[in-house]
């Protein structure tokens, strides 16, 4: 007879334990005819959160609608704006000019095929009408909304519509709260105290946590979510980290918020810039700029990477007094070993370039739940699970990889160092050795669990790796074709921007009506917690 989990303990109150206490306070206990899962949260009142992660992809909408939370209510709780791209400055030069490219990677393309065909063979060989010169830009209409500060839906449709996918930028320290007040009002134990000692039974499981003020905590099932010192997953269970440091250079970060010189002119994208030894990041929430360095301490100290920050900065940052933070970048061999899982830093970290770690917490905790185990901790359940984050670290992994060695710039020594000297995955390199020939079609990326071949498409295409490639599908396809496609795009790109409200109104206009609707936290008929 199976015996079940009736209580479990998430160790950290950074966005990694409330997304897991919420998630699974109510995803668990939704239907149970039994008494619900008990969850206790315990958070350390003097180890603050990591305090950045404010750019998340578009799957963060349904993460948010599953949970029954209006699109209102948070966006006005956690100055959330919307995020339609990623745009990239300066990570590739022309090759005849030598000046600094950029392109977008962005939520939303139009039409996928002409005939059979990508119509990324026809760009390639045609080329594109008008100033939109890369494919990124070209294929999708989020370069034209982004230019004109546009929203992704119309002003009077409701919560999570869209007329153009989108994420958001949210506040972290918001989002931790905000998310702390629906879990505690669904049930969740909150017990702010430090974890001092973690005790093991004699097969190794986490038997009980030493609570600095609380005395003895028993536990079951404990989800690691103590951030980069991973203090259950390494500190007591042992399990090795697997480090990154032969195929990514970066690991420090420098943050801060500034505030917005004109807050209407809010864009809907999040700016990557590279700079001399890494890459700057610009998150525009409704109520803020956040920004940093990410960069590496082997050609910069903090000193210097933060002189270099500031002069990139400009008067914008005049008073910025930015913080420097420790990347722990790779992955931990294993996620799930006995009764504890990792989830969030303690898990492993890539480097947020495609904002990719709020997105693996969420994958985590559906794994987690179709993976959900009885007492028994069945180790089958246990290899299924570490499978699967290990597939999500790699394939993120590697689509990051792809932006450094791929990279033309050769102006430092960083960016020598990054595009050459570095080791690529092999997966990776496979890969970049097929596109040399053919580009990634429709079930060449089906294996992922996030990044689209439309992705790779677009981010090879921005960093001019086809420039002088050769396909055998160019000889197929015709310029008729491409005319009749572009004039189509061109139609509806320019719909869009005429139709599409200001973004800044558009959150204008959701915030007002925030309150209105009601959270529904569950069905007719249960409780949550
Ligand atoms: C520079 C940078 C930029 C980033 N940008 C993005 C982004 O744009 N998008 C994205 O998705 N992600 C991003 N991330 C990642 C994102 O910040 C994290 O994934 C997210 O914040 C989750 O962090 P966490 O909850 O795992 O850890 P933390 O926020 O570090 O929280 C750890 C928690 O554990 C608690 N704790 C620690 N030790 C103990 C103890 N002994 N006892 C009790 N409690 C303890 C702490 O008090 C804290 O509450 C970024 C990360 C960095 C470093």
């Amino acid at each position: 007879m199976s015996d079940p989990i009736r209580h479990i303990t998430v160790v950290g109150g950074g966005t990694a334990g409330w997304m897991s206490a919420v998630y699974l306070g109510v995803h668990l206990n939704r239907r149970s005819q039994t008494p619900p899962i008990k969850i206790t949260l315990i958070e350390s009142p003097n180890v603050k959160t990591v305090g950045v992660g404010e750019a998340t992809v578009p799957s963060m909408m349904q993460w948010l609608q599953y949970l029954g939370i209006d699109e209102a209510e948070f966006i006005t709780r956690c100055n959330a704006s919307f995020k339609l791209a990623v745009r990239f400055r300066h990570w590739d030069k022309d090759p005849k000019t030598g000046k600094p490219l950029s392109y977008i990677n962005p939520f939303d393309g139009i039409g996928d095929d002409i005939w059979g065909f990508n119509p990324a063979y026809h760009f390639h060989k045609f080329g594109a009408e008008g100033d939109r010169t890369h494919y990124g830009e070209y294929q999708s209409p989020m370069g034209d909304l982004i230019d004109n500060y546009r929203g992704p839906r119309l002003i009077d449709k409701g919560s999570y519509e869209r007329t153009v996918n989108y994420a958001y930028h949210l506040d972290a320290g918001l989002f931790a709260q905000f998310l702390m007040e629906i879990g505690t009002a669904c049930g969740v134990e909150h017990i702010r105290d430090d974890v001092v000692e973690v005790q093991l039974d004699e097969q190794g499981f986490v038997d009980s946590l030493q609570l600095k003020e609380g005395g003895r905590h028993p536990v079951e099932l404990v989800i690691d979510c103590t951030g980069f010192r991973g203090v259950i997953i390494q500190q007591a269970l042992g399990v090795e980290f697997e480090s990154y440091d032969k195929y990514l250079l970066n690991d420090r970060a420098l943050a801060v918020q500034l505030p917005h010189q004109d807050p209407t002119k809010l864009e809907p994208v999040t700016t990557s810039t590279a700079l001399g030894a890494g890459w700057s990041w610009r998150v525009p929430l409704y109520s803020r700029i956040g920004t940093g360095y990410v960069f590496s301490s082997k050609f910069r100290s903090d000193d210097e990477a933060t002189e270099e920050f500031l002069k990139h900065l400009g008067p914008e940052g005049k008073n910025a007094e930015p913080r420097a933070i420790g990347m722990r970048v790779g992955r931990s061999k294993k996620v799930w070993e006995k009764n504890c899982i990792a989830i969030g830093l303690s898990s492993g970290f890539i480097e947020p370039l495609e904002s990719t770690a709020i997105f693996m917490i969420d994958m985590a905790l559906q794994w987690l739940t179709d993976y959900f185990p009885d007492k028994s901790y069945s180790p089958a359940l246990q290899n299924r699970f570490n499978k699967r984050m290990q597939e999500l670290n790699y394939e993120i992994r590697d689509f990051i990889v792809l932006h450094y060695c791929t990279s033309n710039r050769d102006d430092t020594p960083y960016w020598r160092a990054a595009s050459n000297d570095l080791q690529v995955p092999d997966g990776l390199q496979e890969d970049l050795d097929v596109f040399r020939h053919a580009l990634p079609g429709g079930e060449e990326m089906e294996r992922g669990h996030l990044f689209s071949y439309l992705t790779y498409v677009i981010v090879l295409f921005g960093k001019g790796y086809f420039d002088n490639a050769s396909f055998g599908a160019s000889h197929l396809v015709t310029r008729g074709d491409w005319n009749g496609y572009q004039k189509w795009l061109g139609d509806l790109k320019g719909m869009l921007v005429k139709k599409l409200p200001d973004h800044y109104t558009l959150l204008n206009s959701i915030r007002a009506s925030a309150g209105a609707a009601q959270r529904d936290m569950g069905n007719s008929d249960g409780n949550i917690l």
